[in-house]
């Protein structure tokens, strides 16, 4: 088995949040010590600064990868091409390394996988998939988040 994983930086303390913080999560950790991990942070990677201004997806990850949907800003900005971008990036370090796992971060709009919030900055979750889960899912990468550990 590739012990190579792919896991969500914020998971693992790197401070690449909207808000510059970060998320830390213990089981993800502990797994960081068992596994060889590639920490990503996919907005950082499409070009977001950080601390940046939160967006929400209007819709699920697939339909934004198809120019259905899009991710805006809580101030209104259009910033879909910066989150199509930062999985792209991803997906390139996954398919150099021939991962076949990612740790994603729940709820993210790019790392987000089987719940997201609903594009109204309400804090209502819907079902759906963040940009970077969906592509990954797309190219049959194994998505689960720091639930499902
Ligand atoms: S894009 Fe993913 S890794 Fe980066 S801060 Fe958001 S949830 Fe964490």
């Amino acid at each position: 088995m590739n012990k190579k994983i792919i896991i969500s930086a914020c998971l693992l303390g790197v401070s690449c949040r909207y808000d510059g913080r970060s998320k830390p999560c213990q089981k993800a950790i502990d797994l960081y010590k068992k596994r060889d991990v590639i920490l990503v942070c996919p907005e950082q990677m499409g070009g977001l600064s950080t601390p940046r201004t939160p967006s929400e997806t209007t819709g699920d990850g697939l339909e934004i990868l198809k120019g259905k949907e899009k991710v805006i800003t809580k101030t209104g900005d259009d910033v879909t091409q910066n989150f199509i971008k930062g999985a792209e990036e991803v997906l390139k370090i996954i398919k150099l390394f021939n991962i076949k796992e990612a740790v994603l971060k729940q709820k993210s709009p790019s790392c987000g996988c089987g719940k997201i919030y609903d594009g109204t900055f309400s804090d209502k979750l819907i079902k759906g998939d963040g940009v970077t889960a969906a592509l990954l899912k797309k190219n049959g990468i194994k998505v689960i988040t720091e639930e499902d550990l």
